[in-house]
C-alpha cells in the first residue's frame, strides 16, 4: 500500500489517537515500528521488548514496569523549574523540595528520590509514625527537611525530636493547637530545641477532585488566632527561634493555576505578617497540589491542569517575592511537597488482554424461528433492510422502541426465547448498519453516542483494577491507556476493559480524551496465539499504596528497568508479586491449617463413599499446595 493511502495508519496517527504526545511528558512515544517506547533523555527502548525480555526469564504478566530514571528526571525538572524561576525573578532564597512518602512508599521510589535528591537537598515527609521510622534513616542531604505532618502522639513527637538530636533537619508541623504543648514538653524532656512548623488553615480552596482538602473546612490546620497564639507563646518563652516554618497545603491535583496563585498569595501574606510580629520562619512550605496532566488536554478538567512545571514554579516564586518585597520581609526558603508530580510518570501497569466479548462478535448459531413468528421479528428485519443515510435516525429510534416492546412481550410470555434471540440479533445488526452509514457524516446526533458503547467489545484483561488503578474505581480518576504494540496498524474495534475480579465494578469504561471523556478505547482485533498488551500509564502516584487485595488478587510482579545510552535494557531488580498464601494469610488464615482442613475434607468424602485412592489424594494435595504458592493472576 502506498504510504499515504487513506487506509494506512502511521505512528503519528497512533500518537494522535491515543494522545501519547499530550500526556506522556516526553517519557513515552510511539516508535516507527509501532511499539510504544519509553524515553529518558536520549535513551529509549521498546516497552514490548522489555516485557519480552522479562518473560524470557520466566516472569509473567501482569506486571508493573518502574523506571527510576523517570523519577530522577522528574526531580531534575521540578528543581530546574524553581532554579530558573528564582534566577529570573532575583529571588533571594532557595527552593527545597520535600517528597511526601504517602504518595508511594515503595522502597525503590523513596530511595531513588532520596539519593538523587541529595543534589538539591530534597527532603522527605511523614504523616504517621511508621512513615517517620522509614524516612528518619534514609540517606538524605544533611540540610534536607525531614518533615513530620499529621496528628501526633508522644511517641511520634519523641522519635521526631530524637531525629533532631541525631543532627537531622527534622521539622514538626503543628496540625492543631494542642500539639504545641506536647512538642515543647517532650523537647524539654529530651533537652533539644524543636523546629516547629505551623500548618495554616488557609481560606483559599483548590480545584479539581480533591477540592475540599483545603479551605476553611480542611481537616488540618491552625486558625489565624491560633497562629498568633503559638507565636506569642514562643515569644513569651524566648523560643521564637523554634518557629521555623509556615505550612499551607490546599489539596492535591489542583487543576487551575489561578486557584494556586490565590492560595499562595494568602500563605505569603501570612508569612509576611508573622515576620512583622518578629517571628521569622526560615521556610515557607506551600504543600502539594502540583497537578499531573493525565489526559493531556491542558485544561482545568479533573484529569488535567491548565499549567505546567514552569508556570507553577514562576507563580509560586513571583507571588511570594512580591508579597515579601512589598513588606520588606526576607525571602524565605521555598518548600513544596510535590508527590504526584514526582512519581506519577515512572510506573506503567502492563496488562495482557485474554479475551474479547462483544455484541458484534462471531454469533452462535440460532435455532430456526417458528413458522409464524411474532410480528416484531419481521418488523425488525424490515428495519434492517431500510437503513440509509437519510432515515438512519428514524430507523434507530424505531429499533430502540421495538426492543423495549420485545422485553415487555417476553416478560408477559408472548414471545419465546428463540424469537427474542432473533430480535436481539437483528437489533445489533441494525445498530451496526446505522453506525456504518453515519461513520463518515460531518454531524452525528448526540443520541447516537450510546451506539458506540453498545456495539463496543469488552476486552477482558488479566489484572485487577483494585490493584492497578484503585483511584479509577474509588474516585473516577482517569489514566491514559494504550496498546503497547501494533501502533502502525489501524485499530479496527472499540472496547471497554474488564478485569478478572468478580466485581462488576472491576471495569474501565472511561478513558482520557483530549476533548472529553471517551467511553470506549480504540483497540486492535485479537490475533490467535499472539499477545495483546495494554499499558495503564501514569500510575506511579497513590495507586501502588491504595491498592487492595479485592478477590484476593495480590500485588503484581514489578521490574525496575534502566535504559542505557544505546537503548540497552537493564533489569535492575525484579520484585515478585504476592503469592496466594500471602494474601490468604493477610485475612487471618494459616496455610498449614488450610492443608489440615483439606485432609479432613478428603477423609470425610471417603467416609461418605467417594472413591479416592492414594494417587488421587496426592494429586489434589499437590494441586492445592501449588495454588498456595502460585501467582494470584491467570497463568
Ligand atoms: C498528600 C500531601 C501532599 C502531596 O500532594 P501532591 O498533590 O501529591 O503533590 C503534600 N503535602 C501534604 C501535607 C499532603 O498531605
Amino acid at each position: 500500500m502506498p504510504p499515504n493511502a487513506p487506509s494506512s495508519f502511521s505512528a503519528a496517527d497512533a500518537d494522535a489517537l491515543y494522545g501519547v504526545g499530550a500526556w506522556a511528558a516526553g517519557y513515552f512515544e510511539v516508535g516507527d515500528d509501532g511499539d510504544l517506547q519509553v524515553r529518558v533523555g536520549d535513551a529509549h527502548a521498546s516497552l514490548p521488548k522489555i516485557v519480552r525480555r522479562l518473560e524470557g526469564t520466566g516472569r509473567s504478566l501482569p506486571m508493573i514496569l518502574r523506571f527510576p530514571q523517570i523519577l530522577e528526571d522528574r526531580l531534575a525538572r521540578v528543581n530546574g523549574a524553581f532554579e530558573s524561576a528564582m534566577a529570573e525573578a532575583g529571588y533571594r532564597g532557595r527552593y527545597q523540595g520535600v517528597y511526601p512518602i504517602k504518595v508511594n512508599q515503595r522502597r525503590v521510589v523513596v530511595e531513588t528520590l532520596a539519593e538523587a535528591g541529595a543534589a538539591w537537598r530534597t527532603g522527605l515527609e511523614a504523616g504517621s509514625k511508621a512513615e517517620l521510622a522509614l524516612i528518619l534513616v534514609q540517606d538524605t542531604h544533611p540540610e534536607a527537611l525531614i518533615q513530620c505532618n499529621g496528628f501526633k502522639d508522644d511517641d511520634f513527637v519523641r522519635l521526631a525530636l530524637w531525629g533532631r538530636k541525631l543532627g537531622k533537619n527534622v521539622t514538626i508541623t503543628l496540625e492543631k493547637f494542642g500539639e504545641l504543648d506536647r512538642v515543647l514538653r517532650i523537647a524539654d524532656e529530651l533537652g533539644v530545641e524543636p523546629a516547629i512548623g505551623l500548618r495554616y488553615k488557609i481560606h483559599a480552596r483548590g480545584s479539581g477532585a480533591w477540592e475540599s482538602s483545603g479551605g476553611d473546612d480542611a481537616k488540618f490546620g491552625l486558625t489565624s488566632g491560633e497562629l498568633l497564639a503559638v507565636a506569642e507563646r514562643l515569644e513569651a518563652e524566648g523560643r521564637s527561634s523554634c518557629l521555623k516554618m509556615l505550612h499551607a497545603h490546599v489539596g492535591s491535583q489542583i487543576t487551575d493555576i489561578r486557584k494556586i496563585r490565590v492560595a499562595v498569595r494568602e500563605a505569603a501574606q501570612t508569612y509576611v505578617e508573622l515576620c512583622e510580629l518578629g517571628a521569622v520562619p526560615e521556610y515557607l512550605n506551600l504543600g502539594g497540589g502540583l497537578a499531573v496532566d493525565y489526559d493531556g488536554s491542558k485544561t482545568t478538567f479533573a484529569a488535567s491542569a491548565n499549567y505546567g512545571l514552569r508556570t507553577y514554579a514562576e507563580t509560586l516564586v513571583w507571588t511570594v517575592l512580591e508579597a515579601c518585597d512589598e513588606a520588606e520581609a526576607p525571602h524565605p526558603v521555598l518548600v513544596t511537597e510535590s508527590g504526584r508530580a514526582l512519581t506519577a510518570h515512572h510506573a506503567v501497569a502492563v496488562v495482557p488482554v485474554v479475551d474479547a466479548i462483544g455484541r458484534t462478535r462471531d454469533p452462535v448459531p440460532l435455532p430456526p424461528l417458528p413458522d409464524e413468528p411474532n410480528a416484531l421479528v419481521g418488523d425488525m428485519e424490515e428495519l434492517l433492510r431500510n437503513v440509509t443515510v437519510k432515515n438512519y435516525r428514524q430507523v434507530y429510534y424505531e429499533a430502540v422502541s421495538n426492543k423495549d416492546t420485545m422485553h415487555q412481550l417476553f416478560d408477559l410470555g408472548y414471545l419465546s426465547l428463540v424469537e427474542r434471540a432473533h430480535v436481539e440479533r437483528t437489533y445489533n445488526r441494525i445498530l451496526m448498519r446505522v453506525r456504518k452509514v453515519t461513520r463518515d457524516l460531518d454531524y452525528v446526533p448526540e443520541e447516537l453516542e450510546d451506539l458506540d458503547r453498545w456495539l463496543a467489545d469488552t476486552y477482558v484483561a488479566n489484572f485487577s483494577l483494585f490493584q492497578a488503578a484503585p483511584d479509577h474505581w474509588a474516585v473516577g480518576q482517569l489514566f491514559p491507556i494504550a496498546p503497547l504494540h501494533r501502533l502502525t496498524e489501524r485499530p479496527t474495534r472499540r472496547a471497554t476493559l474488564a478485569d478478572i475480579s468478580c466485581d462488576s465494578d472491576g471495569t474501565i469504561a472511561k478513558f482520557t480524551d483530549l476533548r472529553d471523556v471517551a467511553r470506549t478505547l480504540p483497540v486492535h482485533d485479537l490475533r490467535e496465539g499472539e499477545p495483546y498488551l495494554l499499558g495503564i500509564f501514569l500510575t506511579g502516584a497513590y495507586q501502588d499504596v491504595l491498592a487492595n487485595a479485592h478477590n484476593l488478587f495480590g500485588r503484581v510482579h514489578e521490574a525496575h528497568v534502566r535504559i542505557g545510552p544505546d537503548g540497552e535494557i537493564g533489569i535492575e531488580r525484579f520484585v515478585g508479586g504476592q503469592k496466594a498464601r500471602r494474601v490468604i494469610e493477610n485475612v487471618g488464615y494459616r496455610t498449614d491449617v488450610l492443608l489440615e482442613w483439606l485432609d479432613q475434607e478428603i477423609t470425610e468424602a471417603k467416609a461418605h463413599g467417594v472413591a479416592l485412592d492414594e494417587a488421587d489424594e496426592a494429586e489434589l494435595r499437590e494441586l492445592y499446595e501449588h495454588e498456595l504458592v502460585g501467582y494470584t493472576y491467570l497463568e
